[in-house]
């Protein structure tokens, strides 16, 4: 196979997982390519990035560049789960790390491959089709402006992601028997219940659970989520009515009429974890290891977590993951079971 270019890493996918091992690649000397099939993603997803994310984004010198129309700092959580009793605050205040943050995450990934591109990284477009892996290096193949590319490296970090056929060069992902989705609606009006107090709120419905937080570029986004039977019944339900029904019955938040213009869009929230996370010349990372319960918010802070990890502490990446999942498994569980959530 004739190779384009030589790298120390390797990295597929610009999503988090992906930029904080380009990073944390460049921060120890070695020269990395990063290859992402998009220039940017185009999801319009809004997503609250938990507080221990502070740590990262000051070590990496972006603490600065938080702020809107990308970020707004997210003062609380209210949560309601019984229509018995009122919702639940908690205050950001009580959080040593502060409340962390409502982002929009088309500019959150933007400023973190922009941070990996003033370190010293090549940032690719291409989509990758095919990985060979060996003892001592791995190489890959992308479709790049139309003609095909390799790239070989000594190690190669997969970070593409949750839907992936990649992965099975390498490992094998084991996936969760439960099949839920989100719903996500996003609309593009101001309201002004979170023009001084960006709040997340979560609560129960009829038949999942919901969640949702002022967009900081603008608007509003709401996720609704629920067992993926429910969608594919007959007879067929219009995710979009689904959406508004839940909407219209929130505990917390009032439904407004600009819901009525939302775009809404659907995203498979099936948990999946990689049996092996890392080889000699290969790791997986962020959701391409493993999903993390969306309710956690704690999606980004572990992609962040492992892209480093696998890195910069390849030696102890693999046992830190079984203690991750170990952990995290157990706080689901008791979570759902509870009822609390
Ligand atoms: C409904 C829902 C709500 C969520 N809410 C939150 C939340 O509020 N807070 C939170 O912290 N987390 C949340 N998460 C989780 C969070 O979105 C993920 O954990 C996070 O995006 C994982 O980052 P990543 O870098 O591993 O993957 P991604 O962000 O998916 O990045 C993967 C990258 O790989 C690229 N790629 C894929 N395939 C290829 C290929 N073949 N060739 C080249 N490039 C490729 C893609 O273009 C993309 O840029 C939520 C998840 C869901 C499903």
């Amino acid at each position: 196979m004739a190779v384009d270019n030589c790298f120390d890493i390797a990295v597929i996918g610009a999503g988090p997982a992906g930029c904080a091992a380009a990073i944390t690649a460049r921060r120890l000397g070695k020269t990395v390519v990063i290859v992402d099939r998009a220039t940017a993603t185009h999801c319009s997803v809004v997503e609250r990035v938990a507080p221990a994310t502070r740590q990262y984004l000051a070590d990496w010198g972006l603490i600065g560049r938080i702020g809107a129309p990308m970020a707004l700092e997210c003062s609380s959580v209210v949560s309601a789960w019984s229509p018995d009793a009122p919702p639940q605050v908690t205050h950001a205040i009580f959080d040593p790390f502060g409340g962390g943050w409502i982002i929009e995450r088309d500019a959150f990934d933007r400023m973190l491959r922009h941070a990996a591109l003033q370190r010293g990284a090549t940032i690719i477009q291409g989509t990758v089709s095919a990985i060979h892996v060996h003892d001592s290096d791995c190489s890959f193949a992308f479709d790049c402006a139309g003609s095909k590319r390799t790239i070989q490296a000594k190690q190669l970090v997969l970070a593409v992601g949750r839907g992936t056929a990649l992965i099975r060069a390498l490992t094998v992902r084991s996936h969760s028997p439960e099949k839920w989705v989100a719903i996500l609606g996003r609309s593009r009006h101001f309201d002004a219940q979170w023009e001084d107090d960006p709040y997340l709120f979560v609560e129960k419905t009829e038949s999942g659970w919901m969640y949702g937080m002022p967009a900081p570029a603008r608007g509003v986004f709401i996720g609704v989520c629920l067992p993926a039977r429910l969608l594919t019944a007959s007879p067929r339900r219009d995710p979009l009515e689904i959406w508004r029904q839940a909407v219209s019955c929130s505990m917390i938040r009032e439904p407004r009429g600009s819901d009525a213009d939302a775009q809404v869009w659907c995203r498979s929230m099936t948990g999946c974890a990689a049996t092996e996370v890392i080889g000699q010349s290969w790791a997986v990372v962020g959701d391409t290891a493993r999903t993390v319960d969306p309710l956690s918010g704690l999606g980004v802070a572990f992609a962040l977590e492992s892209g480093r990890r696998a890195v910069e502490e390849p030696g102890t990446y693999a046992q830190w993951i079984r203690s991750f999942s170990l952990q995290h498994d157990a706080s689901k569980a008791a979570l759902y079971d509870n009822g609390t959530r």
